[in-house]
């Protein structure tokens, strides 16, 4: 699960980690209110207006603005609000702007000394430990970093029962080239962004830029923040934080119901019990001379309501030209997953594209007899390459 930049921050700020102060506006009066606040607080002239979506390079796409006045600030939010915003993130068709954040500008009038790094924590999963990797070239994104200067993204390795170490945060803020004040305040900002990190059970926290400030301050900037689903049940208070608006609404609905679905780009819709079954299916019909419209694992007790519910999502998609289902009968009995087809496809209704199914395993051979007795347009195959076969006639 995905969270925004002012949710991270305040994870952050709740862990003694010095950021970038601001606060959510969601219309102009709002902002001009938020920004009166900051300069009571901070002394703030300038602020920041940045969007706030669940991606990155906002900058780039022109959703962060500096604002050179309290009204600028509630202008320029009033720009960015509603706006469909494109990042390098986001896809051609962009994410709508529900809300921003206005925060102080950081970067102080004409600061020449200002330096940005790149830090993130994130867990390799070749050796299974988590690692902060982070770079002295800071702003840009770790990709661009990546292809132009490889030799200055850095990593240093935790282990797992003694956590963060004191002479691996020097390491990283000599790495980053730090000295003096700047250089305890980094070890105390590594400190913070660990125990954010760990406490909350994220899979990626990544902070670009953070900024060493002319007076030697050390601040998170921005925030991506990433938990790892299968531990938040053990975190009400950050479940909370859950924007739906931000997510796509199919894999919202797939949610529900319990159901394993990533939309992809093809146009054969495919249902499958299991994930590694799954990813077979696609190897499959790409070999048939299509490509998967989605990955979509109903998981290994599928009964009548579950693949219903597939089927209704796979059918909300309009580029799907046949739909594969392809199920092992282990836990479940292919016969019964037949009549869940059945079943599901006469309460549908009317199902235009071509639908085949592929049950092997236990009463395989029933099942087989129950689809094409149906009298339903419902193609059946027990083997593999009989049900590619399929695909590729009814595509071609
Ligand atoms: P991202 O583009 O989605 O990664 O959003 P960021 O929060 O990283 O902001 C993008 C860029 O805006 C940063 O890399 C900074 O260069 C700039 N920026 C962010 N905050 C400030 C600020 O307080 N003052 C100024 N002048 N620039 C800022
Ligand atoms: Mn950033």
């Amino acid at each position: 699960m995905n969270v925004h930049e002012f949710q991270g921050k305040s994870l952050l700020k709740a862990n003694n980690v010095d950021i970038q102060e601001g606060f959510v506006a969601e219309t102009s009066e709002q902002a001009i209110m938020v920004a009166e606040q900051l300069k009571e607080k901070f002394g703030s002239e300038f602020f920041v207006v940045k969007a706030q979506i669940h991606a990155g390079g906002r900058g780039k796409g022109g959703g962060v603005k500096l604002a050179k006045s309290i009204e600028e600030a509630g202008r320029i939010t009033g720009q960015i609000l509603g706006m469909q915003l494109v990042t390098p993130q986001t896809g051609p068709e962009g994410k709508k702007v529900n809300k921003v954040i206005i925060a102080q500008d950081v970067y102080y009038k004409g600061d020449s000394k200002t330096e940005e790094f790149y830090i993130s924590i994130l867990l390799n999963r070749n050796t299974g430990r988590n690692i902060f990797m982070f770079s002295p070239e800071g702003g840009m994104s770790i990709e661009e970093v990546a292809e132009k200067s490889p030799d200055l993204i850095f990593t240093e390795e935790i282990n797992p029962g003694i956590g963060l170490q004191q002479f691996q945060t020097r390491d990283i803020a000599f790495k980053l080239g730090l000295k003096g004040i700047a250089f305890k305040n980094m070890q105390k900002f590594l400190e913070g962004i660990y125990e954010t990190y760990i406490s909350c059970d994220a899979q990626l926290l990544e902070i670009n830029p953070v900024l060493k400030t002319s007076d030697d301050r050390v601040l998170a900037v921005d925030c991506k923040l990433v938990l790892d689903d299968n531990a938040l049940f053990r975190h009400p208070e950050l479940l909370a934080m859950r924007d739906i608006n931000e997510e796509d609404p199919t894999e919202v609905e797939a949610g529900k119901h319990n159901l394993n679905f990533v939309k992809l780009d093809g146009n054969v819709g495919c249902m499958v019990n299991g994930a590694g079954l799954a990813m077979a299916t696609m190897d499959i019909i790409k070999l048939s001379g299509g490509s998967p419209a989605n990955f979509l694992d109903v998981g290994g007790s599928a009964n009548p309501k579950t693949v219903e519910a597939g089927f209704r999502i796979i059918l909300k998609d309009p580029a799907v030209k046949a739909i594969l289902i392809n199920i092992f009968g282990g836990i479940v009995r292919c016969d019964r997953v037949a009549n869940g087809v059945v079943e599901a496809y006469k309460s549908i209704g009317e199902i235009k594209v071509p639908v085949i199914v592929r049950l092997q395993g236990t009463n395989a051979e029933e099942a087989k007899k129950i689809i094409d007795n149906s009298g339903l347009a419902v193609l059946s195959a027990i083997s593999f390459r009989e049900a590619a076969d399929l695909v590729t006639k009814v595509l071609s």
